[in-house]
């Protein structure tokens, strides 16, 4: 039998090598920058058609290449950065595998131009497909051009595979604003189909930072400085109450390249420990340099993880100086914990009239939730007892409509007297009352009705906000004086997406500056002092989950809204409050369902009552 072994011809294996450096057009442009910082530019600009699918042009003032290194360099494994294997470990430049030309060449059209100082003239080369079309002297300014036409135009399975344009630039910014953020000292430019994104000229890291996410953050920023004998640490972490309901500006740098370390990351948030409320994630801008030497250097181009040899040194030194900066600005004394008000013990209990009947229940328990455990002790004893807990609610199982609404009868006659036999309360007109803070319980004609408030609530607004958006629009109310809020670059791109849809429901937006919005409006609805956080986590929904259409950015809008906007488990609801809940619930086209499809209510028939008493 003949030899079966051969080896594949240089565009096959291009080809396969660009799968794993190229994955999208943010790609091309991280690699291409890269290469523009090690030649030594002091200007860079970005020019992106289409999300970089049509075109990526990266404009250099760097050093150049000669003739044959132009040539040279979309060679696999081609490289002036490094010689010997032992370079490796002093590595002081982003690129060393000579693989990023050569991939991108393997699959889209390139164009070349590139000239060094001491030239007289420069060299223009065509590549496609790793094939050269064609290479001449031309007219060109000191520096490398590199134009990156029709990205995968031979691998259409690629082409297909990547999304919308939103969301490919949505890459391309970030790429862009990571190296921007690690060379401050560089001026970069981005524009998207002729519009320009980012204009940032040569400045210092504060600076730099403030230009790209805007605003007013330099005033939220606090220095971290630190010198050991293995890092040394240099930056900037947001104060803590300015902290995002999203991981959006966390940044850490090693020897200038933007890395991701979720357990530096630890270390970062272990130091503001207790400063910062649920749910929040500090902003930080950290550079550290440590020696080459000490970290593997020998992982992937496309990878953003490193590995350190001393990494609880790391850890410490990191947690224990941004400690330090905290407390050293006076941060970490303006501490303002949120009281539970839940927590509170009544001591004046005896004096106070009866409310509403409260039972105690184990506050834990969520007949909803599906997952066990959370010291849930009601509710394992009444699954032992009964074996057939979930029966009990019939109308949750999958099928919402399981329920019939029409079946539905709310009982007339007056609820009488209380659980407690203590005198007759001022609530017994109605027919509901709260429970922990988070159900209305309501008779029914044969049983009872047990509504989660916020998740009612929820799909009330939610209906209400999607008629508005698509129907008429909602009332607003006028604010006193404008709101003035402060966004990034990237939230005012998706505030201008949805500013129709936002208005419609009663927003008002006097003003969209490139940084902050003014706002002299908000629906009903809506008090001022929650309208900040109700955009921010608006946008990040946005951010995490890129509408592909009209009607998706309508329902997503919608949805956003209504569960900032719905009360919350924990908010005491007057017998008013739960009325107009339950009777705006039954009004609803869909009532059984959150629009995230959770169970709204649950009802609980005599007859299983009468079961639980035999
Ligand atoms: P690497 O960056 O790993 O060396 P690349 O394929 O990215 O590999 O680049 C190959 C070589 O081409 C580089 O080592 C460098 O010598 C040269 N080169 C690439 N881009 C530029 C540029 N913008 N200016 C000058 N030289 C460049
Ligand atoms: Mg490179």
């Amino acid at each position: 039998m003949s030899d079966v072994i051969h080896l594949l011809p240089d565009h096959v294996a291009n080809q396969i090598a660009a799968g794993e450096v190229v994955q999208r057009p943010a790609s091309v442009i991280k690699e291409l920058l890269e290469n523009a910082i090690d030649a030594g530019a002091k200007n860079i600009q970005v020019y992106v058609k289409e999300s970089g699918k049509i075109l990526v042009k990266v404009v250099d003032d760097g050093a150049g290449m000669s003739l044959t290194d132009a040539r040279l360099s979309f060679e696999r494994h081609a490289t002036s950065k490094i010689k010997s294997a032992e370079d490796l470990f002093h590595l002081h430049t982003k690129g060393f595998r000579g693989e990023a030309l050569a991939s991108i060449a393997a699959i889209a059209h390139v164009e070349l131009k590139t000239k060094r100082e001491e030239d007289e003239v420069g060299t223009c080369i065509k590549i496609e497909g790793s094939q050269i079309i064609s290479q001449e002297p031309c007219v060109t300014s000191r520096g490398t051009t590199i134009s990156v036409k029709n990205l995968f135009y031979n691998i259409p399975a690629r082409r297909n595979f990547l999304k919308s344009d939103t969301v490919e630039i949505r890459h391309i910014i970030d790429e862009f604003q990571r190296v921007a953020l690690a060379h401050p000292n560089i001026a970069f430019s981005l524009s998207h189909n002729s519009s320009e994104l980012f204009q940032l000229s040569n400045t210092n890291y504060r600076q730099r930072i403030t230009n790209i996410l805007g605003g007013k953050t330099s005033e939220k920023l606090v220095p971290v400085n630190e010198e050991t004998e293995i890092v040394t640490i240099s930056g900037f972490v947001g104060k803590p109450e300015f902290a995002k309901r999203t991981r959006g500006e966390q940044f850490f740098f090693v020897n200038d390249r933007f890395i991701k370390s979720p357990y530096l990351n630890h270390a970062v948030t272990a130091a503001f420990e207790g400063l910062l409320k649920d749910k929040a994630f500090p902003s930080y801008f950290l550079y550290l340099t440590v020696d080459p030497k000490s970290i593997d250097i020998n992982i992937h181009p496309t990878k953003t993880e490193i590995q350190f040899d001393d990494e609880h040194a790391l850890y410490a030194i990191l947690r224990s100086s941004i400690k330090h900066s905290l407390g050293q600005f006076n941060v970490a004394p303006v501490l303002d914990f949120e009281r539970d008000p839940s927590l509170d013990t009544p001591y004046n209990f005896e004096n106070k009239p009866a409310a509403s009947p409260q039972i105690e229940v184990d506050r834990n328990f969520n007949p909803f939730k599906n997952e066990s455990g959370s010291g849930s002790g009601f509710r394992s004893a009444f699954k032992k007892d009964s074996g057939d807990w979930e029966g009990l609610y019939t109308g949750l199982k999958s099928d919402s409509n399981f329920i019939d609404l029409k079946q539905i009868e709310f009982e007339s006659e007056e609820v009488t007297g209380n659980l407690f036999g203590a005198t007759k309360t001022v609530e017994t007109q109605n027919s509901t009352f709260q429970l922990n803070k988070k159900y209305i319980i309501s008779t029914l004609k044969n049983g009872m009705l047990v509504i989660d408030q916020h998740r009612a609530h929820t799909r009330i607004l939610y209906e209400e906000l999607l008629k508005s958006i698509t129907l008429s629009p909602a009332v607003s109310q006028q604010l006193l004086f404008p709101l003035i809020l402060q966004f990034n670059q990237q939230e005012i791109k998706l505030l201008q997406g949805i500013k129709d849809s936002l208005e419609q429901t009663g927003f008002v937006f006097s003003d969209i500056k490139s940084d902050s919005v003014e706002i002299i409006g908000v629906p009903t609805t809506v008090s001022e002092s929650e309208v900040e956080i109700l955009l921010e986590r608006l946008l990040a929904d946005f951010e995490n989950e890129v509408p592909e259409n009209n009607f998706s950015q309508t329902d997503l809008l919608a949805k956003s809204l209504a569960k900032s906007m719905a009360v919350k488990s924990g908010n005491l609801l007057n017998s008013t409050e739960q009325q107009h809940i339950v009777n705006g619930l039954f009004a609803c086209k869909e009532p059984s369902l959150t629009p995230f499809n959770k169970p709204v209510f649950i009802t609980l028939q005599v007859e299983e009552l009468e079961k639980k008493f035999m």
